[in-house]
């Protein structure tokens, strides 16, 4: 496959972060562009990036129409660039499909390592790997084999229910990546048109990581006041099962 360098342009009208950025991502080998408004967003994009930062509140309207255009046109990942405590924003983004959020102000190593996962996803789209590959689904020692709808944890098999599975499959295939309450509900509803409400999922939540064992936080990370999203943590390096015979420590849910 050929090589080049990855696209992004970053939307900022605040020129300080707009120059770090700029010269970060460039040190560190991204080919970058800049808009400071949705309109030079618009012109900009006429060379597609493969990646957009995303500012949401620009001068000329909000980051999100620019989201939500990219999503009906099927364009690159948005991760939003946002201010601090901005829950209700970083809710309305993700739902509104962004791929990710780093709130500011923000460490250059974490923007980096977001920005690197986005691209790993979008390319493992784009590039379709072999079949086989894409039937099986990882993080840390859970592994669902997709063709023969099964679970396992540590090598031994687990007995999911169908809701359980599907919104670990959801969870896995978005690894990394922080997926909302109301995003989890649509996607666990689509399966046989029964309605899942907030408790449902609250409940499957708590099951499933009873089923994967250890620590609630091993496998599905609560996102507080977000969602979930599915991370290796390094405490699963180590084999809990035998962790001096220390109970599974069942946490209360930060989302309730
Ligand atoms: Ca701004």
């Amino acid at each position: 496959m050929e090589w080049k360098l990855s696209r992004i342009l970053i939307v900022e009208d605040d020129e300080t972060i707009l120059f770090a950025l700029r010269s970060a991502l460039g040190r560190n080998g991204y080919e970058v562009s800049a808009a400071g408004s949705l309109e030079e967003a618009g012109c900009a994009a006429q060379n597609p990036p493969d990646l957009i930062l995303l500012d949401l509140g620009l001068p000329d309207g909000e980051g999100m129409t620019l989201l939500k255009a990219c999503r009906e046109a099927g364009g690159p990942p948005v991760i939003i660039l946002t201010a601090r405590d901005d829950e209700a924003d970083i809710i309305k983004g993700l739902d509104a499909g962004a791929d990710d959020y780093v709130t500011k102000p923000f460490k250059l190593g974490i923007l980096l390592s977001r920005i690197r996962a986005a691209l790993r996803r979008a390319g493992e789209k784009d590039g379709e790997p072999g079949r086989e590959e894409t039937q099986l689904l990882t993080c840390g020692d859970v592994v669902l084999d997709k063709k023969r709808t099964r679970v396992s944890v540590g090598g031994r098999e687990t007995v999911l229910t169908a809701g359980e599975y599907r919104l670990l499959e959801i969870l896995l295939e978005n690894k990394n990546r922080t997926l909302t309450r109301t995003l989890l509900l649509e996607r666990l509803w689509d399966i046989d048109g029964d309605f899942v409400n907030s408790n449902t999922l609250t409940v499957l939540i708590k099951r499933l990581r009873e089923k994967l064992g250890g620590d609630p936080q091993r496998i599905i990370h609560t996102v507080r006041g977000i969602g979930y999203k599915a991370e290796e943590t390094p405490f699963q390096t180590a084999d809990w099962r035998s962790a001096a015979g220390k109970p599974a420590i069942c946490g209360r849910d930060e989302n309730e």
